[in-house]
């Protein structure tokens, strides 16, 4: 079993629609193991985002991440770095497949409702960020 860090982003807490994205990521096979909802402090932020710092849209994604609450999540399933980010698809939600999360529900290529991890090595990184061993209930 491989696990992924899951996070619902503030375009999809502010619309109410955590459960329908959800309901996806559990029809697509992948368990929920641990969830909280809080908004991201502009220092933690940056730090997670920290690989993006040179990109230009850095500060814009830094002030939208924390504009809102965030949902964050370990999901768990053979594959689920994989298995997350084609149920998630393309970063655009212009380019995503239909029956994916963005195609149905993001805005934008920023506000695009969620985010996957990309990496086993950053996948472990990303899940300790926000959780500790005894929150992940498998
Ligand atoms: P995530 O890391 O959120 O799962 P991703 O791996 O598909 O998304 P990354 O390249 O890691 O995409 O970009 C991280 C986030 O930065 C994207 O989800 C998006 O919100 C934002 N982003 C990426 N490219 C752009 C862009 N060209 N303009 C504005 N925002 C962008
Ligand atoms: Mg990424």
């Amino acid at each position: 079993m491989e696990r992924t860090l899951s996070i619902i982003k503030p375009d999809a807490t502010k619309r109410s629609i955590t459960g329908k994205i959800n309901a996806m990521i559990e029809e697509a096979g992948l368990s929920i193991i641990a969830q909280k909802r809080l908004i991201l402090s502009v220092v933690q932020a940056e730090e997670f985002y920290g690989v993006h710092k040179e990109r230009p849209f850095f500060r814009d994604l830094v002030n939208f991440i924390t504009s809102g609450p965030v949902v964050v999540q370990v999901l768990e399933a053979e594959n689920a770095i994989a298995l997350y980010r084609k149920t998630m698809g393309a970063t655009n939600p212009k380019e995503a497949d239909k029956g994916t999360i963005r195609y149905e529900h993001a805005e934008s290529i920023e506000a695009n409702s969620v985010h996957g991890s990309d990496s086993s090595d950053n996948a472990k990184i990303e899940i300790d960020f926000f959780f500790t061993d005894e929150e992940i209930v498998g």
